[in-house]
């Protein structure tokens, strides 16, 4: 089948869900690098929303019921699809997102990892157990079991339509949860695609995970439509929205929001693997990435040896969407102009702005922006303390990497950020101290790839966790329970109880903790 068709398909297949609401707006979703329509979906209105939620609610029970082993044999069963079809998917997001195709696998192939993570991990880490009791309570056995939410709606960004979500949807199935998925209206098929290859790949729990779409009424909807927690991945000023939106039913969120990450080179830095990993950070996915690399902070020391050097490899990158391109367009055009802007501002600032050789002339379309690194522009400058989120970079000279880590941690965001030294106690030093969610040591978005380790910031970088043991408990409530074992002559928690007994009470714990000054 070719790919138009199967798009037909999967659009009809997302349509399933849709048609029965007699839903009569549509919106299409464009490829960036031509215009062309990707796909016609359908927007979804607040009847619809709440009509897929309720059909997630009935699937949640029957889904959680199958237990840790049963989910696990299902989610295998979907990675499995994704793994089997994943040239299929990547060319669908190189031409939705217009990322290049080795981008794309890429991506596919870390959301694939984290499902077999969290599938593998979530009875080990949800599942029930007992604790102590403790003194008080010595005639009772004492479990602890992290239960399932019901229905998690995930609202999610354009910029990596498969990997993002799926760092909430993978996690929150496996911890037994239904997911409605609301993906970006720039990327819609790749959700509806990602939700048909669910039914395909697990019929027997086909409505544990639907697909959504529309524009942000339809998120808001999903906000407002009873989900036990709305997981939301994408910028801080729509994030406050989705905040606002869910606080009028008391819904729990998770909040992945956008970062202004740093780098930090120290005066012993590996120079040459340094600028290697920051000019990637910075320009893959034509910057378009929260954790990618937005400033470096290079000491006095190399800061000449590191500017060399990034500016050399810069200059060999070209973005375009043939198969040579080192990266893609702006998926959303309109943040062509903010990243214009940004440089714009540090250029008037003051900022020594250098662009890579490529000739801006020779590019498909205005959606292409050369990559362009800033030089010393001033700390207070829209293009330092803003998320640019384009194919930029700036450089500031610092005396060591103290001041780096005090420039780095005076952002607002903190959601990732690197640290490049030789020593192996100051990189985890300095990685401590930064103020930030995620810090890779002498690597970039490093923490990324490993689902062990929890995803997620502070500040205006959000709060809550994706990916993990606490990415799994972020989609469940700790439910507590005790069982008397044998009753005590004497009952604490009773009106019987004589008096003495708390007298003895006061007396044993004056012995066990009045000696603690
Ligand atoms: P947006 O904040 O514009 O949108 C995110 C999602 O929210 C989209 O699906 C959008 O729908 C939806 N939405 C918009 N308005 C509302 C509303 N009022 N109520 C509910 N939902 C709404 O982000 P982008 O899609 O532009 O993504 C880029 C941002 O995401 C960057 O800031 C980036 O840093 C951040 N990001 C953070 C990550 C993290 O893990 N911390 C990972 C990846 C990206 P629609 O598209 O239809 O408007």
């Amino acid at each position: 089948m070719s790919l138009a068709e199967q798009l037909d398909t999967v659009t009809a297949a997302s349509a399933g869900t849709v048609d029965r609401h007699a839903t009569t707006q549509t919106f299409e979703s464009t490829n960036p690098a031509t215009g062309a329509v990707v796909g016609v979906f359908p927007v979804h209105d607040t009847d619809a929303v709440t009509e897929t939620v309720e059909r997630a609610r009935a699937a949640a029970t029957q889904w959680a019921e199958l237990g840790f082993d049963g989910r696990k044999e299902r989610l295998a069963a979907y990675r499995g699809y994704l793994a089997r079809r994943m040239n299929e998917l990547s060319e669908l997001v190189h031409r939705e997102n217009g990322k290049p195709h080795g981008d794309a696998i890429l991506e596919i192939t870390l959301a694939i990892d984290h499902l077999a993570w969290a599938a593998g991990h979530a009875g080990r880490t949800l599942g029930r157990r007992r604790v102590r009791a403790g003194m008080l309570a010595a005639n009772h056995a004492a479990y602890l079991e992290y239960q399932p939410l019901g229905v998690v709606g995930v609202i999610g960004p354009w910029n990596y339509p498969v990997f993002t979500p799926m760092g909430s949807i993978a996690y929150a199935l496996a911890a037994g949860n239904a997911v409605v998925f609301k993906p970006s209206e720039h990327t819609p098929a790749i959700g509806a695609w990602l939700a048909a290859a669910w039914r395909a790949a697990v019929p027997d729990a086909a409505d544990a995970f639907q697909v959504v779409t529309g524009f942000g009424e339809t998120g808001a909807a999903l906000c407002r439509a009873g989900v036990g927690k709305l997981a939301f991945t994408g910028s801080a000023p729509t994030g406050r929205k989705v905040m606002a939106t869910c606080a009028e039913t008391l819904t729990p969120v998770l909040m992945e929001l956008g970062g202004k990450d740093a780098m930090i080179v120290d005066d012993d830095a590996d120079v040459v693997a340094a600028a290697d990993a920051a000019v990637w950070g910075a320009m893959s996915n034509a910057g378009q990435t929260c954790i990618g690399i937005e400033r470096v902070y290079a000491t006095s020391k190399v800061y000449d040896r590191f500017v060399a050097e990034v500016t050399e490899q810069v200059r060999k990158l070209r973005p375009g969407s043939d198969d040579e391109a080192t990266y893609g367009p702006m998926t959303m055009a309109s943040q062509g102009g903010v990243v214009r802007g940004h440089i714009e501002g540090a250029a008037t600032a003051g900022g020594r702005v250098v662009r890579g050789d490529a000739d801006p002339s020779l590019f498909p379309n205005e959606n292409y922006l050369a990559p362009t690194v800033l030089l010393d522009v001033p700390e207070d400058n829209v293009a330092i303390r803003e998320e640019t989120f384009g194919p930029t970079l700036s450089i500031t000279k610092v005396r060591d990497a103290e001041e780096a880590l005090e420039l780095t941690n005076t952002s607002a965001h903190g959601l990732g950020g690197s640290v490049f030294t030789k020593s192996k106690a100051r990189g985890l030093d300095l990685a401590r101290r930064m103020r930030s969610g995620m810090t890779s040591v002498n690597s970039v978005l490093t923490f990324a790839s490993v689902p062990a380790l929890p995803f997620g910031g502070v500040g205006d970088s959000g709060f809550g966790r994706i990916h993990g043991e606490d990415g799994l408990k972020e989609f469940t409530r700790a439910k507590a329970i005790t069982r008397q074992r044998y009753a005590l002559p004497v009952n604490l928690m009773s009106f019987g109880r004589p008096a003495s007994a708390t007298d003895a009470v006061a007396r044993v714990m004056g012995m066990l903790h009045g000696r603690h000054r």
